[in-house]
């Protein structure tokens, strides 16, 4: 890592403060202001280096501007960057083709966030089922959106713009039996994130899936996998849903699914498919996300990044377990999804190792939450964790 001894470029303070008067300021943002990458590495405008164990939250599971990604996108850019869906495009239908593949899954439906993708599932399932209400459990993040809103759990999120679609009923995660409890004949689905993310990286035990999709059989209830987290080699699988052997009806993408280009999409297996006119999207599958989502896919393919996760997830996880840092609560994880909980806010903690070149995120208050792309070298994780020791 290079040292701070560069002078702040003047864009450090002028953007910052064109920030604080012209954006909203909705988002609590760290002091610096980053300007390029390659890799494992991001670097800010005043040139200093730092390790990105954050990776956009979950997205830049290829590194930061691949240069397949790149060349996708300026290629595709130089032929044709949207058109509407009255249209077919090569991109939209080959993209298609790749997701029902690694998917498992019969069909997609394109669009351009995590919560749209949420919001498609729901509109989806209650379409098919002709029921209103959902289950969902606790800690869950499901994105920010009326719908998707009102089955992320965390109250301080919802409570100013009550009312949402529907009052919740949370239930606890990992219960299969609370779930049991829950539904009810006006249940439409039930909506679960395979692993917790926002939530604290949160790993149910091994038959808690397969035991929800019992309960969902028996009872004649959809089941909605929300993987836009988990998704694309994140926790050594392309799905998380592989570790447990369970499908689906419905599951949700977006984060990783374009390399960091912006896109979202559901995925419904057999029999559940929207009709014409009963959902749409403007910019949903268009062909320049739709490029940069094919060349992400190509770069794990090719770069074997689905392997690679496990291997160095594990090897991170090993290193985090045996490192000298007081109050680790927990180290928890699969892939390159890793939670280490601590006996105390970390904020602190962040900061400090931001300060060292290494860019954490706090989720939860007490978890901190590393998901690098999964390119990242053990000679980077080494100096991630020696730079926690340090923290
Ligand atoms: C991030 C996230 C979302 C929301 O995605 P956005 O693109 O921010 O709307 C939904 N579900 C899960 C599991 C997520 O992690």
């Amino acid at each position: 890592m290079t040292e701070n001894t560069t002078s702040q470029s003047p864009d450090h303070e002028s953007t910052i403060k064109m920030d604080a008067k012209y954006v909203m300021q909705n988002y609590g943002r760290y002091n610096i202001v980053l300007s390029s990458g390659s890799g494992s590495v991001v670097r800010d405008v005043n040139g200093r280096e730092y390790i990105d164990c954050v990776a956009g939250i979950a997205v830049n599971n290829i590194g930061h501007c691949h240069p397949k990604l790149v060349k996708a996108i300026r290629d595709q850019a130089e032929k044709l960057i949207h058109v509407s869906n009255l249209y077919y495009t090569v991109p939209q239908a080959k993209l298609a083709e790749q997701l029902v593949k690694v998917t498992g899954m019969s069909r997609v439906f394109f669009c351009n966030s995590g919560t749209e993708a949420v919001e498609a599932a729901m509109k989806l399932a209650r379409a098919t089922t002709g029921k209103a209400d959902f289950v969902a459990v606790e800690h869950s993040f499901h994105g920010r959106t009326m719908g998707s809103l009102s089955v992320t759990y965390k109250e301080i999120y919802r409570s100013p713009f009550k009312p949402l679609v529907q009052e919740e009923k949370f239930v606890p995660y990992d219960d299969p039996d609370a779930i049991a409890d829950a539904i009810t004949e006006k249940t439409a689905a039930v909506i679960v994130e395979p692993i917790q993310g926002e939530g604290g990286i949160n790993v149910p035990s091994d038959k808690y899936l397969q035991e929800v999709r019992s309960i969902c059989d028996e009872t004649g209830t959809l089941l909605i996998f929300d993987e836009v987290q988990t998704g694309f080699g994140r926790t050594g699988k392309w799905f998380c849903k592989e570790h447990s052997g369970v499908e689906p009806d419905i599951m949700t993408m977006a984060k990783a699914i374009g390399g960091g280009f912006p896109m979202g999409a559901i995925a419904a297996r057999e029999g559940i498919s929207f009709g014409k006119g009963q959902h749409a999207a403007t910019f949903g599958g268009n062909p320049l996300a739709c490029a940069a989502a094919l060349a992400s896919m190509e770069v794990i393919r090719e770069e074997n990044l689905i392997d690679r996760s496990k291997e160095m997830g594990d090897y991170f996880m090993n290193k985090l377990r045996n490192m000298s840092l007081d109050g680790v609560v927990d180290v928890r994880g699969r892939g390159l999804m890793i939670g280490v909980e601590l006996d105390r806010k970390c904020a602190d903690i962040v900061e400090s190792c931001m300060e060292k070149g290494v860019l954490l995120n706090c989720t939860s208050e007490k978890v901190l939450r590393i998901a690098p792309p999964l390119t990242i070298t053990k000679e980077q994780i080494d100096l991630v964790v020696d730079v926690l020791e340090q923290a």
